[in-house]
C-alpha cells in the first residue's frame, strides 16, 4: 500500500483525487489532481509532474491517458501524476498566473509562507518527494513556437555520479530525437526557470534521478506529441524495470550540449522556412523580419546550428526569442 496526501493506494488498484491548494479572494477554493497507480508488483515509484507552466499539456494528457491503461498487475512499483502542478496558471492559460506571475519552476521546494505560487510548489513537493525515486517533469515550448519533442537532462553541482547516471539514462530512453545536456556550472542565455528553482534540478539536489520532456507547443493538445509522451514514459518505466516491454525509440538521436536563443533586434512580422530537427549551415537562412515595407531584414546562422525551436507566431518585438537552437551537438552514441 502506498499514502499520497493521507489517501491510501493499495497494491493494484488506481486513486484520483484532488488536494486543496489555496483559496482565491472570493473563497473559492483552489484544487489539485493527483493520480496514483499501484502496480502488484513491489518496484521504483515514478513521479510524473505536469502543467507546472499553466498552458503546457502534451505530457500530462499522455500521463492521465497512460493511467487508465496500464495494466497494474504488470507494473513492478507506483506511478505519481501531478497533471496540474500550477492550476492557479492553468486557469490563466498562460505560464505563470495573475496572482502573483510567479514562474513556478523557478519556485521549488517551495515556501509555505511565501506567495501562492510558492506555496502551490511546497505542498505538491513536500508530500510528492518522500515517494518519488524518479521524476519526468514534462514542459512544452511557449505558445508561439512550434518545436518537436525533445528533452533536457541539467548537470546539477554536487549531485553524485550515480544519480547523474540514471538520469541520463532515463534521458536516453525516453527515446525523442532531439536531446539537450545544460551544466548549470557553464550555462548561459538560458531562461531563469532553466537554471534555478526548477523540479528538476531540486529533484536532483535531493537525490532523484529527473529530466524534461518538452512535448511540443503550448496552448495545446496533439496527438502525436501526446503519443510521443507515452511512448517516453513507457521507455522508462522499462528502463526503471518497472514493466517488461521493449524500450522503443528512433534510430537517431541527437545530444545538444551547447545552445542558445537568437533575439530579435528589431520589430515587425517575421516569417521563416526552417523547421525543428533541421541542421543549418553558418549563413544559412533562418528568417526574415519586416513591417510590410521594403526593408526586410534577414537573419542568417552565425555558426552552424541545429534548429531546436523556431517562432510560429510571426509578430516580434526587439528583444523577442525567434529561434532556439543548437551550437554544439553530436549523434548520441
Ligand atoms: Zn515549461
Amino acid at each position: 500500500m502506498v499514502t499520497v496526501y493521507g489517501n491510501n493506494v493499495e497494491m493494484g488498484e488506481r486513486a484520483y483525487f484532488t488536494i486543496p491548494v489555496g483559496e482565491l479572494a472570493h473563497k473559492a477554493v483552489v484544487e489539485m489532481p493527483v493520480i496514483v497507480v499501484a502496480g502488484k508488483k513491489k518496484g521504483p515509484t515514478l513521479w510524473i509532474n505536469g502543467t507546472v507552466h499553466g498552458d503546457e499539456l502534451n505530457g500530462s494528457y499522455a500521463a492521465w491517458e497512460l493511467s487508465r491503461e496500464i495494466n497494474t498487475e504488470n507494473l513492478a512499483g507506483n506511478l505519481i501524476v501531478t497533471p496540474v502542478c500550477n492550476p492557479v496558471a492553468f486557469e490563466c492559460r498562460n505560464k505563470t498566473s495573475d496572482i502573483d506571475n510567479m514562474d513556478m519552476d523557478t519556485a521549488f521546494p517551495g515556501d509555505p509562507r511565501g506567495m501562492l505560487t510558492q506555496r502551490i510548489a511546497y505542498l505538491v513537493y513536500e508530500e510528492i518527494k518522500k515517494h518519488a525515486d524518479a521524476l519526468i517533469s514534462f514542459h512544452t515550448m511557449a505558445t508561439p513556437y512550434s518545436a518537436d519533442p525533445y528533452s533536457v537532462r541539467k548537470i546539477v553541482p554536487g549531485v553524485s555520479k550515480q544519480i547523474n547516471q540514471t538520469a541520463e539514462g532515463m534521458q536516453r530512453a525516453f527515446g525523442v530525437a532531439t536531446n539537450c545536456l545544460v551544466d548549470l556550472r557553464s550555462a548561459s542565455n538560458e531562461l531563469p526557470g532553466v537554471t534555478s528553482g526548477a523540479l528538476d534540478i531540486t529533484c536532483l539536489k535531493d537525490g532523484i534521478p529527473a529530466f524534461m520532456g518538452e512535448m511540443g507547443q503550448g496552448g495545446k493538445i496533439e496527438d502525436s506529441y501526446v503519443n510521443a509522451a507515452k511512448q517516453g514514459i513507457l521507455n522508462v518505466m522499462s528502463y526503471l524495470s518497472m514493466i517488461g516491454e521493449e524500450i522503443i525509440k528512433p534510430y537517431k538521436q541527437i545530444l545538444i550540449t551547447k545552445r542558445k536563443f537568437l533575439r530579435s533586434n528589431c520589430g515587425g512580422l517575421a516569417t521563416s522556412n526552417v523547421r525543428s530537427g533541421e541542421e543549418i549551415k553558418a549563413g544559412g537562412s533562418l528568417l526574415d523580419i519586416h513591417y510590410y515595407g521594403d526593408q526586410i531584414n534577414s537573419y542568417c546562422a552565425e555558426t552552424d546550428c541545429y534548429i531546436i525551436g523556431i517562432r510560429e507566431n510571426p509578430i516580434v518585438n526587439t528583444g523577442d526569442r525567434v529561434a532556439f537552437v543548437g551550437t554544439e551537438w553530436s549523434e548520441w552514441q
